[in-house]
């Protein structure tokens, strides 16, 4: 089974190909940058993956985390790769070197990311979220906060966590019922129980950081009223020496279908009246400040999804050009024909490019989204900056949920590629799917982000901003009808970008008035819809920046297949031209029938009468 996690050949294509990534070091920020030394960055990830963390993958998923008298213990097999990843600095690769980071853009992180996540996310986890937790501590916490924590968070030297969900408060967060009350030493003492907490407790780091959404006595009910404290495991005295154990006691750890790395905690806090906090920002702002966190959190749910994807796709690849089962269907009834790879046979071929086509597309998507935040934070200008704000703003969702429900897909239809194998524990598929499955699920569900796409981002600048995107597919697609290839590919594109605009003008006038219900049982088809023209989108500037190569490639070939079958890279940019074609001719005709269905606006999933559900 080859080794293969991400495929470094289209890394590089979208990074420098297709987006031009190199123009981030001209900017101040990344002066100091140059494409040699992000190569080796995504290098010694790839080595790092592959060497380090990737044979943890089916071990620790065997041996599950061990939970006993309160305490979590983690696979043994994660120990070594998790010292050598704080080590080499791997958990803040964004920040500040001075801080523990690596001073990279985002979209060079994700690139190596690719390797850390698609090798096991249940290991990658325990040091990520302890990043998380630090940047609210950077954007918001007072000088002694940042001093105590910040470096130790980015490090990795301290683990993280995020305490939000309760029994009662799940997608409705406004519902919890943790509560804090003030001391006279400015500290406050924290009352409640949470569950569902990945990392709330376990034993790879001196300490855990919890971010703990909680309401302060007698403030307003719902989000309003909602604070963030820092709640550590063990007490921080205030010269960072650790004091005592901070009565957050793990109570019980989930039962889960996948992620058995990880530890999926239920806490109580205060339960002997001694856990304590301090209050991150103002009263009340806690809602604010996890929602500044939450683009970054959701884009990286996203992309958890996809990097199950990619790898999946790549052992299912791997898999038909090595399996031989039944002969060429052009060798008819011969029964003497030899067997053949399953790579062959049609149908396979079918099921590999509809996953090539997702993956591909999603990368691309993932990591135009991370070059916005570079956008964003390398701007020359606030109009620029702002430009690049609701750009994000409103693709967060999408990437979160399409990202997360594709990837989980692209899982099973790599089991299907391989049989009954694909079924068995033999071959990492199956886990890959399992572990995938979460990630529609957690960070806000699936359905939560439609509702977001629909209720608030699409009424950012009155439409503007929706149509400052419509603005960026039609401009792709304009410019790829110049290439002769894509000529004929790209009216099919721009006639799904004015197909999903009357979409959204239509879902948007149907939830501001009677037809409200109606319009928000729409919100995840129309998410979907807006995810597919991504994909048409990204796919088709991929075949833009493909097909001059190719066409420089061929320039001498007397026989082009024959040049193309016999040479990597043409074979590589003639795959980006087949695949756009696959996408916008055999699946965006569907994601067009879908709009249809939208505009159509049956209610009849919302008229419904309850009993007519049927069950019991
Ligand atoms: C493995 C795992 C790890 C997790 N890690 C963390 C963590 O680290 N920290 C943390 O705080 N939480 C964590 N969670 C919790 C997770 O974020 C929640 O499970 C999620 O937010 C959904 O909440 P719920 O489970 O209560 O489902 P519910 O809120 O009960 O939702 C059930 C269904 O109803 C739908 N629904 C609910 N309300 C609405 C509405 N108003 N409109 C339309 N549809 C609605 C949902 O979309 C969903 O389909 C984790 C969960 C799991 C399983």
């Amino acid at each position: 089974m080859a080794q293969v996690i991400a495929d470094r050949r289209d890394i590089d294509f979208v990074l420098y190909e297709q987006f031009d990534v190199e123009s981030l070091f001209d900017c101040d920020r990344y002066r100091d940058l140059n494409r040699k030394a992000c190569d080796m960055v995504i290098d010694a990830a790839r080595d790092f993956g592959l060497k380090e963390i990737l044979p943890t993958y089916a071990a620790g998923d065997r041996e599950g985390v061990h939970f006993a008298d309160g305490k979590v213990t983690v696979p043994e097999c994660f120990r070594r790769p998790h010292r050598l990843f704080v080590e080499n600095e791997w958990i803040a690769m964004t920040e500040d070197p001075d801080l523990g980071g690596q001073g990279l853009p985002h979209v060079i992180a994700k690139a190596a990311n690719e390797y850390f996540v698609g090798a096991n996310f249940a290991f990658t986890a325990y040091a990520t979220l302890g990043h998380g937790a630090g940047k609210m501590i950077e954007l918001f916490g007072t000088p002694e906060q940042k001093a105590l924590f910040l470096k130790k968070l980015y490090t990795g030297q301290w683990g993280g966590s995020m305490l939000l969900t309760e029994p009662e408060a799940g997608s409705d967060v406004g519902a919890l019922t943790t509560s804090a009350r003030p001391n006279p030493d400015g500290t406050y003492s924290i009352t409640g129980n949470k569950i569902f907490i990945t990392n709330g407790e376990q034993d790879l780091t001196e300490n855990i950081i919890h971010p703990v959404l909680a309401r302060i006595e007698g403030a307003p009910a719902g989000t309003r009223g909602i604070s963030i404290f820092l709640v550590p495991k063990y007490w921080v005295e205030p010269d960072g020496r650790l004091g005592d154990f901070n009565d957050v006691v793990c109570t019980g750890v989930e039962e889960k279908m996948g992620l058995h790395g990880s530890p999926t905690c239920s806490l109580t806090l205060g339960g002997s009246g001694k856990c304590r906090g301090w209050l991150l920002g103002e009263p009340n702002q806690g809602m604010r400040i996890m929602f500044h966190m939450m683009n970054e959190a959701r884009l990286d749910v996203g992309f958890q999804g996809f990097s199950h994807a990619t790898a999946a796709y790549l052992y299912a690849l791997d898999y038909a050009r090595q399996r031989r089962q039944g002969r060429d269907l052009a060798a008819g009834k011969n029964a003497a024909a030899p067997s053949v790879p399953i790579i062959v046979h049609p149908d396979v071929r079918r099921m590999l490019m509809w996953m090539k086509a997702y993956v591909d597309g999603m990368r691309s998507f993932l990591y135009y989204v991370a070059l916005a935040f570079d956008r964003r934070e390398t701007a020359a200008d606030a109009d620029q900056a702002a430009y690049w704000e609701g750009l994000i703003d409103l693709l967060i969702p999408v990437v979160k949920s399409y990202c997360s429900d594709r990837g989980f897909e692209v899982c099973t239809q790599a089991m299907q590629v391989y049989g009954g194998y694909g079924y068995t524990r033999e071959y990492p598929v199956e886990q890959l799917a399992r572990d995938c499955k979460i990630t529609s699920i957690y960070e806000g569900t699936n359905g939560i982000q439609a509702m977001d796409l629909l209720g608030r981002k699409l009424a950012m600048r009155q439409g503007g901003v929706f149509m400052d995107f419509l603005t960026e597919v039609r401009r792709t697609a304009a410019e790829a009808e110049a290439v002769a290839a894509l000529g004929e590919l790209c009216p099919a594109v721009q006639a799904a970008a004015t197909d999903l605009e009357k979409a959204a003008v239509a879902l948007a006038r149907d939830a501001g008035g009677a037809r409200l219900k109606t319009a928000f049982a729409h919100a995840g088809p129309f998410l979907d819809a807006t995810g597919d023209l991504i994909m048409a989108w990204m796919l088709l500037w991929r075949a833009k920046a493909a097909a001059p190569r190719l066409e420089a490639l061929c320039a001498k070939a007397a026989d082009r297949s024959e040049l193309i079958a016999g040479n990597r890279q043409a074979a590589f940019y003639d795959g980006q031209i087949k695949t756009a074609r696959f996408f916008i001719r055999s699946l965006l005709p569907v994601t067009r029938g879908r709009i249809q269905a939208i505009l159509n606006a049956e209610g009849a999933a919302v008229e419904i009468d309850e009993k007519g559900f049927g069950g019991l």
